[in-house]
């Protein structure tokens, strides 16, 4: 088995780690690009319940200024009613009764009719806020329709460029050693799609701690991959540095 030469070994795995953090990314918004829809779907949903919730008090005033409606045709015949009699009446007691009694029906209409109006006037008002609410939420449904629309051919287009990463992927692969590699990749699926890492001014770039003088001399040496003692990931120093 040839020796492998660590040096450009490395060299290709800092071009593998570029395309694996753009393939990270990508599928990081593949994750929550989505979500940004739910929550603006919500919020569609909750407008569309309030205007059910206005609708619906515009329904109960329809129904209120009907019943009153009946109620105010029944008084009103009991009054025709009680005047249709009042001539055949023989007394003037029960005359003056029954003009009480007619007095009093009106009254009790004229209070229906004034339980009317006040319907049609609320009715009128319930009728405004339906439209405004109507006109509110075909903005938002646009709105939402256009950023759904937007995610959905950014989606599209994170798919295209994650087969071509894809494929670039597997061009760089063959050229490294399957130890290698097998080491990297474990690395970047416990390190958030981080594996490889440059020292700098003696800082592992990985998790920003020291790394201690003797593990620099180790990554010099290119004898073998040296790993961050904190954070666990490969380390590799830039030529001026090294
Ligand atoms: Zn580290």
């Amino acid at each position: 088995m040839p020796t492998v030469n660590l040096k450009s070994q490395l060299n290709i795995l800092l071009q593998l780690q570029s395309i694996d953090s753009q393939i990270y990314n990508c599928n990081e918004q593949k994750n929550t690009r989505p979500k940004e829809i739910e929550v603006l779907k919500l919020s569609f949903e909750e407008k569309k319940k309030h205007l059910a919730d206005l609708e619906k008090i515009a329904l109960d005033l329809q129904k209120a200024k009907k019943d009153a409606e009946i109620e105010l045709t029944s008084k009103e015949d009991g009054v025709k009613k009680l005047q249709g009699q009042l001539y055949s009446l023989k007394t003037n007691k029960e005359y003056n009764t029954m003009l009480q009694q007619i007095s009093d029906g009106k009254a009790d209409a004229s209070r229906v009719e004034d339980k009317i109006l006040e319907a049609m006037e609320k009715m009128e008002s319930s009728r405004k806020d339906v439209e405004a609410e109507k006109g509110r939420l075909s903005q938002e449904e646009k709105v939402f329709n256009e950023q759904k629309k937007k995610v959905e051919e950014q989606l599209k287009e994170i798919d295209e460029k994650l087969s071509q990463l894809d494929a670039q992927r597997k061009r760089i692969v063959p050229e490294i050693d399957k130890k290698i590699l097998g080491q990297y990749e474990r690395i970047l699926k416990n390190r958030d799609g981080l594996a490889i890492v440059e020292v700098k001014n003696d800082i592992c770039l990985g998790c920003n701690m020291l790394v201690p003088a003797q593990v620099i001399n180790l990554i010099k040496m290119y004898d073998r991959m040296i790993t961050c003692e904190v954070c666990n990931r490969i380390l590799f120093l830039n030529d001026e540095q090294a």
